[in-house]
């Protein structure tokens, strides 16, 4: 604040008698002038104070309300609502429900709407089937060497049985006058049995060659396929799609190309035929595509 000197005139007589009294008062004139201006103007306008800012209310979505009747659980109201009753645990914490289990005829309860599902995260790539993934029984045949060089397993020779049962191949390959075998069998239901272990020398392909390599038992794993080998008979989905993992497994494990899974017919040409219906050409490509 600065001081202003304001002028007045006033006549003499006035000021005189103001000057005696003010003077017997112990003021001026000058302070009473001054104390009567302050009287008549008033106090100096007070500031409102300036109200704090207001946060901006969160939007509180809208409920609906639900009036429990007799019959009621929370997980009913969930599926009724949700159409799922494993989503109770929302309408409890949304109306800070102690126990779920205890709500009560008449209770008014605000039924939240389902806030939308996070995006899922991109699943993980998508990793080839194991052998130990496959988890597969182990019963073995009597029939099986050794192999020139255990760790040199370079092509898969998938045949059909010419039968009809797993349980019949099984049996066959466990009976002591067979001579045959196979590492793996595919039942229909698209079982698998191991009957050799992979680094001995199963005896499945007989006389054979294969990219001018004789002996394919020598270097060769053999898949059987429960099948009559007629042409007409299926080789159904289950059995296929076992085929396709466990070659998946396999062809990670050693390394074999998809162009060195084979037929029987293709090592053993005009002596065998096996596996007839099966799309070889199929196979190798949704093996590579796992
Ligand atoms: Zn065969």
């Amino acid at each position: 604040m600065s001081d202003v000197t304001v002028s007045i005139r006033v006549d003499d007589d006035l000021y005189e008698r103001a000057k005696v009294r003010a003077q017997g008062q112990g003021h001026t004139v000058e302070s009473i002038l001054t104390k009567l201006l302050t009287d008549w103007v008033g106090p100096p306008p007070v500031q409102p104070p300036v109200p704090p800012p207001v946060p901006e209310p969160e939007p509180e979505p809208a409920y609906q309300t639900y009036t429990v009747k007799a019959g009621d659980t929370l997980s009913k109201i969930a599926k009724e609502f949700y159409g799922d009753a494993t989503k109770y645990p929302i309408i409890a914490e949304y109306n800070s429900l102690e126990d779920p289990g205890r709500i009560f005829i008449g209770q008014v309860l605000r039924i939240p709407p389902l806030t939308p599902p996070t995006p899922e995260p991109p699943p993980p790539p998508v990793e080839p089937p194991t052998l130990e993934d496959l988890n597969i029984p182990w019963v073995p045949s009597p029939h099986f060497n050794e192999r020139p060089d255990p760790d040199h397993i370079t092509t898969i020779v998938v045949h059909a049985t010419a039968n009809s049962t797993l349980t019949g191949v099984l049996s066959w390959f466990r009976n002591p006058t067979a001579y045959l075998s196979a590492h793996y069998v595919i039942g229909k239901d698209g079982r698998i049995v191991q009957m050799v272990k992979d680094e001995d020398r199963a005896w499945h392909a007989g006389r054979s060659e294969w990219r001018e390599v004789p002996n394919v038992n020598d270097y060769g794993l053999g898949i059987e396929l429960v099948n009559l080998n007629d042409g007409q008979d299926p080789y159904p989905e289950a059995q296929y799609q076992s085929l396709v993992k466990l070659c998946q497994a396999l062809v990670h494990k050693y390394n074999v190309s998809t162009e060195d899974i084979v037929g029987h017919y293709q090592v053993s040409p005009g002596r065998k035929t096996d596996p007839r219906g099966l799309d070889l050409n199929k196979l190798r490509q949704e093996i590579a595509a796992g």
